[in-house]
């Protein structure tokens, strides 16, 4: 026997709890021919809805199922790793709880397990549904992402990944703050095998992630799997500092060939103005890695659990 564990971030989904075991146990035939057994690993994150409740509920149905509760919200990012945790399964699955992650798909992903790749990814190659300018920014930050960074970020990927436990283990070696699982998959890398799929509307409830809460995770991502921002900075300090030297000879020459009249005033204000401006700029940048590495350096728990079994 097999064990596969699922794991299903949750954050207000009351409605979504009863739906989801339902939906992935129409997999059964399928798990019982395969001598596949199944941990199901609801964690909640902090909901101020129903949904342990409901966990709660099934819990007594059916033993299968698992709970870690937090004692507040720490994000999608710290109920993956709390799941990867708890996770005792030969094989281990990420889902989310509105069913935008079809467990239809286990089969198919099982069998390129089967086949010998470590992970099976799923990736949606449509955005129906979704906000036109969520989508733009969301595609304008994946070409940007895989530019800066050397860890392949895929654009349109989901969380919904199949994994062997030698990936666990490598994920859970990561014990970063700063957790942006989207480069942490790639970043650990072993043989991957994408499926596609087109994307599906929420079942029911609402987005988690509006759209100033995507954008602050973009740029998070942008800190924690790239260091160019910060060349850019230094580069930036030295292509001005040239021109500054440049235009300081120049100015020396002009004042004692031609003498020395007082203008230029205006180019001068823009001049300040440009350079502070640039530095500022600069000095954010560094500020931005910095705050990161004095989270890190505090080495805060990643979320703190108010109720498991
Ligand atoms: N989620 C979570 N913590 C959060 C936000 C979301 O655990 O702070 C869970 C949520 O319950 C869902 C999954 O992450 O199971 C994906 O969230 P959602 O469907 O809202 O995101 P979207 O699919 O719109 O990107
Ligand atoms: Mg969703």
């Amino acid at each position: 026997m097999k064990l596969l564990s699922v794991i299903i971030p949750c954050y207000n989904e009351e409605e979504n709890v009863r739906d989801f075991y339902d939906e992935l146990f129409k997999n059964a035939p399928f798990f019982q021919e395969k001598g596949i057994e199944v941990e199901l690993l609801y964690i909640d994150d902090g909901s101020v809805d129903k949904t342990v409740q409901e966990v709660r509920k099934l819990r007594e149905l059916d033993e299968r199922i698992h709970l870690v509760s937090f004692s507040r919200n720490f994000g999608k990012e710290a109920a993956i790793y709390a799941g990867l945790q708890k996770s005792k399964g030969d094989l281990v699955v990420l889902m989310d709880a509105d069913l935008q992650d079809p467990p239809s798909l286990l089969p198919e992903m099982y069998g390129y397990i089967e086949q010998g790749y470590d992970s099976v990814a799923t990736r949606r190659v449509t955005r129906k549904g979704e906000p036109p300018v969520r989508s733009f920014f969301a595609r304008r930050f994946y070409r940007l992402m895989n530019r800066i960074s050397r860890t392949e970020i895929v654009d349109g990927a989901r969380d919904y990944r199949l994994m062997t436990r030698q990936v666990v283990d490598a994920i859970l070696a990561m014990s970063e703050y700063n957790r942006f699982t989207k480069g942490i998959f790639g970043w650990v890398g072993y043989e991957t095998k994408w499926i596609e799929y087109e994307n599906i509307e929420r079942r029911k409830g609402e987005t988690k992630f509006s759209f100033w809460k995507l954008f602050i995770y973009a740029l998070e991502g942008i800190t924690a799997f790239s260091t160019l921002p910060l060349t850019i900075a230094a580069v930036m300090g030295a292509v001005f500092c040239i021109f500054a030297f440049i235009l300081i000879i120049i100015t020396v020459v002009r004042t004692l060939i031609f003498g020395d009249p007082t203008s230029g005033w205006p180019s001068l204000v823009c001049i300040i103005l440009l350079v502070s401006g640039v530095q500022l700029f600069c000095l954010g940048i560094v500020g931005q890695y910095l705050s990161k590495t004095y989270m890190e350096v505090k080495r805060r728990p990643i979320y703190l659990v108010k109720e498991d079994f």
